[in-house]
Parts: structure tokens; C-alpha cells; sequence
């Protein structure tokens, strides 16, 4: 301590400081954890005033609470455990910080910019009673000393979850809004979609309400025709909910909206990266040009365990399957075939045959048409 003492009157003959830059030049030395009991201690013994203003950080240590009362203020909209907070500060400060450090040689003292980040972390988690995360906070708080802005950037909520749609006419995705293309802008209350006539403008608008979120993105397993039905357990999708507001919100099972129902929406850590495999039953109802003679449809059997391979370089050449097929004649000019197929082969391609083997066209020497197709059963790999 008394070298310390010292040094500390070495200093204070030069430049005028506060208590949280004196106690922060000697805290690591001393192993103390309160820099401004520190500096009030030191200042104590060598029997000086407090200066008017700080010559380092021009008393933006003391006056720290102003910044920590508004981010407090921001913070009350939103619902967080953990939290982040990162300081810009001005140049010159930082300057003089580093010319006092090494001028009187205080190797090991921590910055003022990582004291300022540290002192408000320690208040304002002690106010909010949440704590500091570095790596993956719920919220983060970046505030500007050099333009006196505060911002606040909620973590992203992922979820997944699957839908059904028991009404044909519901488009599975909703266009973007056509003024901001889906960044966002006034017209489309910054949530970057042209309106909610859609399954994934249902979903959204329910989002939005449920979590004050600004933007919902989302990731469908396999797609589908605005006339088709997706029934039984539902088509898997994830969503990332950008600036939501709440975090922990009960859900239930079951949420219907309208046509539309969303099935055991849950929270998860992050959208899978790696593409998710999935098979479909699904039912196609098909009308043939030509009339069919009878026993005519029994050759369509064969589909079953026959490679599909699409004339488009695709990935997944000659890998996908049909692994079920149950025809039912309707009438001389139209059928439905009930399959059970690998997601993603293009359905109607299927039955017409464009650019695609085999085909239902192709097998019949008829040309087919599917009218509409209804998923009666997705099933994911995992
Ligand atoms: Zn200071
Ligand atoms: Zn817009």
C-alpha cells in the first residue's frame, strides 16, 4: 500500500483524477474489486479534495449513473435473464487513458473502457437481478458516449413447430412487402411482409402479438400448392423471431388460427444447419387426357421402389424414392393415387413427366394432370 501511496501522489501532482480512475490504476495490484472505494481510501491517506472534473475520463466514471438510469429505462419493455453491455468511448479519453498508464508504468490495469462495461454490468444487474453472459446474452446494450445514444438489441428467439391447414385458397408463404422487399419499413410496421392472408402471415401475426417480435423468418420442411391441405400431424417448420420483447411465454399444444393450426410450437437453441430429410404421404388427385381403359392404372404400381431422377442438377439425383402407391380409379378420366415419397420431389412433375423419370404420364402413354395434392403425413429423419 504504501508504494502505492507513492505513486498515487506522483500522479495526482500532474493531472487531477476521479476516485474510480485512481482506484482503477491500483485495483489489480491491491486485488480489490471496488475501484471508487479504492480511490476514496487512497485519497483519504494523501489528504486531497476531490477535483472538480476528472482530467482522464472528465467525469464520466461518476456520472455513469445517468447512462445506467436509461438503459434500465429501455430495459423494461423487455423480458431477459442475462445481459451484455459494450461501451464506445471517445478517442481522447481512451488516449489519455493509455498515456497515464504507461507514463507512470501501471502494467496489468484494466482499461477504463472495460471498467466502464464492468461498473455498470455490476449496478445494473444488481437493479435488474439478471447477470452478465459474454457469450450468449439474451439482450445487449451498446452505449455510445461519443453521440450520447444508448441501443438495445434483443437476442434472436428460435422455435419450431408444425402446421395444418384444413382450407384450400391459404398460400404457404406470404409475399414481401413490396416497398422495403422485407427489411422492414413504415408501411409494413417493419415487419417486412406484404400482409397475413398466408400460412406464413397466420403464423407471423400470431408471433408477433405472442412475443412483441418485429420480424418473423421462417423455414418450412417441404412446400406446398395454396390449394393443397396439410393435414394429420402437420408440416414441421422453424422460425426465428427477430426483436422479441418476451422470452418465456407459455404455449399451448394447440394454437388455432382459423384454417390454420399450429401443433407443439416450442422454444429450441438454434434452426438446424444441416438439410432435414423427410418422407410424405400424400394424396394427388389426377385427370388423364385420354380415357382410361380398364386395368389401365395397374401399371402404375411399378412406381414403387423406382429411383426418381430430376433433369436438373440437383443433389439428390436418382436418391429419392416412392416407397408406396395406392391407386383408386374416380371415373374413365380421373384417378387419386395415395404415395408415400421422399420430400421434395416436385409432385406434379411427377404425374405430367416434365423433365422427370418415370412419370405417370410416361407409364400410362396418357397425359396426366394433377389437380391437387394433400399431405397427409410428414415424417422427419431425426
Ligand atoms: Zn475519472
Ligand atoms: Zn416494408
Amino acid at each position: 500500500m504504501d508504494s502505492v501511496i507513492d505513486e498515487t501522489r506522483q500522479i495526482l501532482r500532474e493531472y487531477h483524477l476521479c476516485d474510480y480512475c485512481i482506484g482503477r490504476m491500483f485495483a489489480s495490484k491491491l486485488h480489490l474489486v471496488s475501484h471508487k472505494n479504492l480511490g476514496e481510501k487512497i485519497r483519504k491517506i494523501i489528504k486531497q479534495s476531490k477535483p472538480k472534473s476528472c482530467y482522464l475520463c472528465k467525469n464520466l466514471m461518476p456520472e455513469l449513473g445517468i447512462f445506467l438510469n436509461k438503459i434500465l429505462d429501455m430495459s423494461k419493455e423487455y423480458e431477459f435473464s442475462t445481459f451484455l453491455i459494450g461501451a464506445i468511448l471517445q478517442p481522447s479519453i481512451l488516449d489519455r487513458d493509455d498515456i497515464i498508464r504507461s507514463k507512470f508504468k501501471l502494467r496489468g490495469t484494466a482499461g477504463i473502457k472495460s471498467d466502464v462495461t464492468r461498473e455498470m454490468g455490476k449496478q445494473f444487474g444488481k437493479r435488474t437481478r439478471t447477470r452478465v453472459d459474454y457469450q450468449n446474452p439474451d439482450i445487449v446494450f451498446t452505449i455510445d458516449f461519443k453521440k450520447d445514444q444508448c441501443d438495445i438489441k434483443p437476442k434472436a428467439l428460435v422455435l419450431q413447430g408444425r402446421y395444418t391447414k384444413e382450407a384450400r385458397g391459404i398460400p404457404q408463404k406470404q409475399e414481401s412487402c413490396n416497398r422495403c422487399e422485407g427489411k422492414g419499413c413504415f408501411v409494413c410496421d417493419f415487419h417486412g411482409i406484404s400482409g397475413y392472408n398466408s400460412v406464413e402471415g397466420h403464423i407471423a401475426k400470431f408471433l408477433f402479438e405472442k412475443f412483441g417480435a418485429q420480424q418473423a423468418k421462417i423455414t418450412w420442411i417441404g412446400s406446398e400448392d395454396e390449394s393443397s391441405l396439410v393435414l394429420g400431424n402437420g408440416r414441421p417448420f422453424f422460425v426465428k423471431l427477430v426483436n422479441p420483447h418476451k422470452r418465456k411465454i407459455v404455449l399451448p399444444k394447440k394454437i388455432r388460427l382459423g384454417s390454420i393450426s399450429i401443433l407443439n410450437l416450442r422454444v429450441i437453441s438454434k434452426v438446424p444447419t444441416e438439410q432435414i430429410k423427410f418422407k410424405t404421404d400424400v394424396l394427388l388427385d389426377i385427370s388423364t387426357e385420354k380415357h382410361l381403359v380398364p386395368e389401365a392404372l395397374k401399371v402404375l404400381e411399378s412406381l414403387k421402389d423406382m429411383p426418381v431422377s430430376v433433369n436438373e442438377n440437383l443433389p439428390w439425383k436418382n436418391q429419392k424414392r416412392v416407397y408406396a402407391i395406392k391407386i383408386k380409379k374416380i371415373d374413365t378420366k380421373s384417378f387419386t393415387a395415395l404415395l408415400t415419397l421422399d420430400g421434395g420431389i416436385p409432385l406434379k412433375r411427377l404425374v405430367s413427366g416434365t423433365n422427370i423419370e418415370p412419370s405417370m404420364s410416361i407409364l400410362l402413354e396418357n397425359v396426366c394432370r394433377c389437380t391437387t395434392f394433400d399431405f397427409h403425413k410428414i415424417v422427419t429423419s431425426d
